[in-house]
């Protein structure tokens, strides 16, 4: 069975494909043909269903999609469905640095980030919303991950998201909660394709 996953994010796709072959080994996940539509939601389950919509309608395959994003709470859940062009380059070390200094001098740093999975095929769509909680550090820390991964604490853990294994991640972050349980309605939906 192939999926096309409408995300020119090679990180995402990479953590996609890991986290998907774990409930669902047979699964072959593969690039979208067209260009990125433009992402213009109001929220992050509209964001991920423009995307699968459109990979669907380039490809005619099953296709899956995420948005994704983090919310603080001390800016009012900003940057949220922002997240990707937080700071004017867009650029994620920008990005990070944008977010510590909106937070300088702030002591709560409660924040989590949001997936939202969405599929569309030719019987319809289906949408799956997951969050990980945790707090904003002072300063980025470790090499791993992506994005706002550097300085994010997941509650109950003292290192920060880039300082995990891709395994660990993907076992318990938004996306890996989002894809697994995406990949388990899959398994039903497709069962005996
Ligand atoms: P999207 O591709 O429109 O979903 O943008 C999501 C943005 O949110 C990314 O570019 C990152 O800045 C941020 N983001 C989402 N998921 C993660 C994650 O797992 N780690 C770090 N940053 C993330």
């Amino acid at each position: 069975m192939q999926l096309v996953f409408a995300s020119h994010n090679a990180h995402k796709r990479g953590e996609v494909q890991a986290i998907m072959a774990d409930v669902w080994p047979s699964v072959d996940i593969v690039g979208p043909k067209g260009d990125p539509p433009e992402e213009d939601g109001d929220t992050f389950t509209e964001n991920a269903l423009i995307k699968a919509r459109a990979g669907f309608i380039d490809s005619g395959q099953p296709t899956i999609a995420d948005d994704s994003g983090i919310c603080v709470d001390a800016l009012g859940g900003a940057p949220g469905i922002h997240s990707a062009r937080y700071s004017p380059s867009g650029e994620d070390t920008d990005n990070v640095s944008l977010l510590l200094e909106n937070l300088n001098g702030v002591t709560d740093r409660r924040a989590y980030f949001v997936c939202v999975a969405a599929l569309v095929d030719g019987d319809g769509e289906v949408t799956i919303e997951r969050r990980w909680y945790g707090t904003i550090a002072d300063a980025p820390h470790g090499g791993g991950g992506f994005g706002y991964d550097p300085v994010f604490i997941p509650d109950g853990q003292e290192h920060t998201a880039a300082e995990m294994t891709a395994e660990d991640k993907n076992r318990v972050s938004h996306r890996g909660q989002a894809f697994q349980a995406l990949a388990g309605a899959l398994v039903e939906r497709y069962q005996g394709v």
